[in-house]
């Protein structure tokens, strides 16, 4: 049986199409194209039929029921979009189905993690040392980073995490920050630290641990490991890294930073002073999906302690010498996968360390426009927008609540709630390379909008 090129051929036209088409469409898909969905299901067929058949139905059907997220008007959660180069990489490493676990299975996945570690050291001003992993999102970077961190800090009290487990081990101290993003507790919990088992620092009111409130931990407890986070996923504040760096260095301890898109300031010269003490951490987290704008799922653990992920994820005995060259699947909790770096390296080559600034900067700009505009039109931003998240509030919480239903109903943008201080809030979120002043405009002008029609007493003349 030969290749169906047809049936790829076909998927690449539908793919342009809809690429071409995503500025311009509703950014939510209507309730029919979602109840259309109902065509992809049916009993499992009984044998083969033609790939093109099944690649048509997918683009008719599925494609209708997508979030348009990768467009310019899409300010939920903390999405990126794709950019060109990332969109062009992923169809090649698509077909070339690289398995990048191993140099010899992938010479140009190998060569790629190389260029891009040094990129990606060199663009957020770490260590050139700095060992960079390749995982599936925030989540499991920051579970790589805490994992690593676990047995490095509990190697040093003369315990073998890897052989022995965690039962009976000097007890790890665990320090969070109160705002801390709610999957860092899962990574904890899933390396068997725990999700509750942890110290809570009180945080400000922009989210930022507050480093006066650091526990008085003695070391000879236990070693003492610190998650500090820069950019809080409702305000985008960072914590104050410098005193927070002081106080785990002074108990010998591990500094971790989830940084899932807020790491990326570190690429925009003028937005350096937020992160200023950063570039100490042990460990730190960032996704490339979410503000580098690659295609899911990219996650990337970044480590300025060589060594430290390979003496956790090595799945050979470790009396062996190390490998003359990185081995992915002795650095990762994956074995076989996906050769994320492709995308990395086409978004980071395309761009320059100055686009990559710029992508920062404009983003940022924009959430301080859309920001201007609703304190203008009445609305009230609860945080300071210093990076591209927008808080608002209209009124209080049921009539914040409304309002964004009324925003989501009208399909020109979208944006989602939050809880912020126990009240719901509106969050807008600049993610994607594509959202332009005109875009950050437009989305001001539907929220305003969206708030006078609220506002405008029903019925009457
Ligand atoms: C999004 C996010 C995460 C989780 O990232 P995933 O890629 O969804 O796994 C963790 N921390 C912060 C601060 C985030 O914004």
């Amino acid at each position: 049986m030969g290749t169906d090129l047809e049936a790829i051929a076909l998927a690449a036209r539908q793919a342009l199409a809809y690429v071409a088409g995503a500025d311009e469409r509703a950014v939510a898909p209507s309730p029919e194209a979602v109840a259309g969905l109902g065509r992809l299901g049916g009993p499992l067929p009984d044998g083969p039929r033609p790939a093109s058949e099944t690649i048509e139905l997918l683009a008719e059907v599925g494609g209708r029921a997508t979030v348009a997220s990768t467009g310019p008007r899409y300010f939920g959660f903390v999405t990126g979009a794709t950019h060109p180069a990332a969109l062009g990489a992923a169809f090649l490493s698509s077909a070339w189905d690289q398995n990048a676990a191993l140099p010899v299975m992938s010479p140009v996945a190998a060569a790629l993690h190389e260029v891009t570690r040094r990129w990606l050291a060199d663009i957020l001003g770490l260590g050139p040392g700095t060992e960079v992993a390749y995982v599936t999102g925030a989540t499991m970077a920051n579970a790589a980073c805490v994992a690593a961190a676990r047995d490095a800090l509990l190697a040093a009290r003369g315990w073998d995490v890897q052989r022995d487990g965690l039962f009976g081990a000097p007890p790890v101290q665990v320090v969070i920050g109160d705002a801390a993003h709610v999957t860092l507790r899962k990574s904890l919990g899933l390396v068997g630290l725990g999700r509750e088992r942890v110290v809570v620092v009180p945080a400000d009111d922009q989210g930022r641990l507050r480093p006066d409130a650091l526990p008085d931990l003695d070391p000879a407890d236990g070693p003492v490991l610190c998650c500090a986070q820069a950019g809080e996923v409702n305000t985008g504040a960072f914590d104050p890294f410098g005193p927070i760096h002081r106080w785990v260095s002074d108990r010998g301890g591990w500094l971790h930073v989830d940084g899932a898109f807020g790491l990326w300031a570190l690429a925009d010269p003028a937005r350096r002073h937020l992160v200023a003490g950063l570039e100490h951490a042990d460990s730190l987290a960032t996704d490339a999906h979410k503000w580098l704008n690659v295609t899911y799922d990219c996650g990337i653990a970044l480590l300025q302690r060589p060594g430290a992920l390979s003496d956790t994820f090595s799945a050979r005995a470790g009396y062996l010498p190390p490998a003359g060259a990185f081995e992915a699947m002795h650095h990762t909790p994956q074995s076989s996968q996906r050769a994320r770096q492709i995308e990395v390296w086409a978004v980071l080559r395309t761009l320059g360390r100055s686009g990559v600034a710029d992508l920062v900067r404009n983003a940022c700009e924009c959430a301080i426009l859309i920001a201007a505009r609703l304190r203008t039109g009445g609305l009230e931003v609860l945080n300071d927008v210093e990076l591209n998240q927008v808080l608002v509030r209209h009124g209080d919480g049921p009539r914040t609540e409304r309002l964004i239903a009324a925003v989501q109903r009208d399909g020109r943008i979208w944006c989602g709630p939050t809880l912020w201080r126990g009240e719901t809030a509106m969050r807008i979120s600049v993610s994607s390379w594509k959202t332009m002043p005109a875009d950050a405009e437009h989305a001001a002008d539907v929220i305003l909008a969206c708030a006078a029609a609220q506002d405008r007493p029903r019925g009457g003349g």
